[in-house]
């Protein structure tokens, strides 16, 4: 026995889970693919080098590579098989690779010794305001509990184009934003530092290569496009976005950082954890329609930890609550024949529970900071303050098992 086989069942990664990332290690290795078993990182391109994968329709440099993006060019089935095939590895009786000790040191890793790394080039960033109560809630803030949903909400996957240049990495920092704003009881903007600072609690789904331009992805389809799911922290600035969004929608409050997770859970992981969405009413065009449990079992969390503080539980929600699926928005975005590309990136919209203690933003959890949260080292919290640091954290779980997907924290600094 080459190691104890005892980290396949460590609660959080398991081998039903297999999720792939981009790391680089303290050995000076370069940028490269690896998968997440337990506490140790599979380097999928050692694997690839030591003739593992021969079987497979892959290439040295998908492998050898900053970003999942050329991995994921070979497609659905591809990378599906080559999941299966890291499974196959790792089963606990399957001994050709584990008996090896000269291979299993050079490929898997210690994850303690891992950097891990933007794991997409993000091509185009899609945002979509998918979450029935966090739609409701903003309409109550900002219109009126009567008319709180737009006309459209339940037609249409709400979204907006954003920008992929400032998506990061967790663990990677970013300043408080400034811009242009103008406060309630003022007559004209001022320019200043954001005062509303904000997390969104989304998951994003990235996609493989679509169809050609003119063409439409159906709802049905949907799946064999989707590579997998991650958490997403959706930055805004909520000042900043309310002088600004009208009458074209979100910019400089939203464009100055998004972050993602390192780890992309695979949509195949995901398969067990599917369940019934709730009923669409009105119903909806022939096109948003679709057949199948397509919403997803994942529990979400949203901690702050203040400079030098411990981690404070803000929200528990749930992606399930999602009104809309990711197959009916993938549907939607194709339906007019915009073509979506390998790596592109949509985020979900702010994944609110329906009760109090499931809302995704500050915003809604502070009510407009008419309800600030009480921390338990006496301070309060209407949005974020600088020095604190904001995790998100989710899993889904059935049948005792949990397919983790890791997390994502950004520290914010104060404002250059
Ligand atoms: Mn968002």
């Amino acid at each position: 026995m080459a190691q104890s086989p005892m980290y396949l069942n460590i609660l959080m990664l398991p081998i039903q889970n297999l999720p792939f990332g981009i790391f680089s290690s303290t050995r000076n290795d370069t940028k490269r693919v690896g998968v997440a078993l337990g506490d140790k990182v599979v380097d999928v391109a050692q694997l690839e080098a030591l003739g593992y994968l021969d079987t497979l329709d892959f290439e040295p440099s998908d492998f050898k590579s900053e970003f999942l993006n050329a991995m994921m060019l070979r497609g659905k089935l591809a990378v599906r098989n080559l999941r299966n095939r890291i499974a196959e590895l790792f089963e606990i009786n399957n001994k050709t690779l584990q008996d090896n000790v000269e291979h299993f040191n050079l490929i898997v890793r210690e994850a303690i010794e891992c950097q891990l790394h933007l794991p997409i080039r993000v091509g185009d960033y899609t945002d979509f305001y998918s979450s029935e109560q966090h739609a409701f809630n903003v309409g109550c803030l900002f219109r009126d509990p009567d008319n709180a949903l737009m006309p459209n909400w339940k037609h249409i996957p709400v979204g907006y184009h954003g920008r992929s240049s400032s998506i990061i990495v967790s663990g990677e920092p970013i300043h408080r934003p400034k811009g242009q704003k103008k406060p309630p009881t003022a007559d004209v903007p001022v320019f200043g530092n954001c005062n509303l600072l904000d997390f969104e609690l989304e998951t994003a789904f990235v996609t493989f290569e679509g169809k050609p331009l003119g063409d439409s992805i159906s709802t049905e389809e949907a799946d064999e496009y989707i590579f997998g799911m991650a958490l997403f922290n959706d930055w805004s600035a909520r000042d900043i976005q309310g002088w600004e969004y009208v009458p074209l929608g979100p910019f400089l409050g939203k464009n100055f950082a998004s972050c993602l997770a390192p780890w992309i859970v695979t949509l195949d992981a995901l398969e067990p954890f599917r369940t019934a969405g709730p009923v669409q009413n009105p119903k909806v065009l022939p096109y948003l329609e679709y057949t199948g449990d397509k919403h997803i079992d994942i529990n979400l969390n949203v901690l702050i930890q203040p400079e030098n503080g411990t981690e404070v539980n803000v929200c528990n929600s749930n992606y399930k609550h999602m009104y809309w699926n990711m197959n009916q928005q993938l549907a939607h975005h194709t339906i007019n024949g915009c073509n979506i590309k390998c790596g592109d990136l949509m985020g979900s919209g702010t994944i609110s529970g329906p009760e109090e203690g499931m809302f995704g933003s500050m915003l809604e959890i502070s009510w407009k900071g008419t309800k600030p949260f009480a921390m338990p080292d006496g301070t309060e919290r209407k949005f974020i303050h600088d020095h604190d640091t904001v995790i998100m954290r989710g899993y889904a779980e059935k049948n005792g098992v949990r397919i983790g997907f890791g997390e994502v924290r950004t520290k914010v600094l104060p404002a250059k």
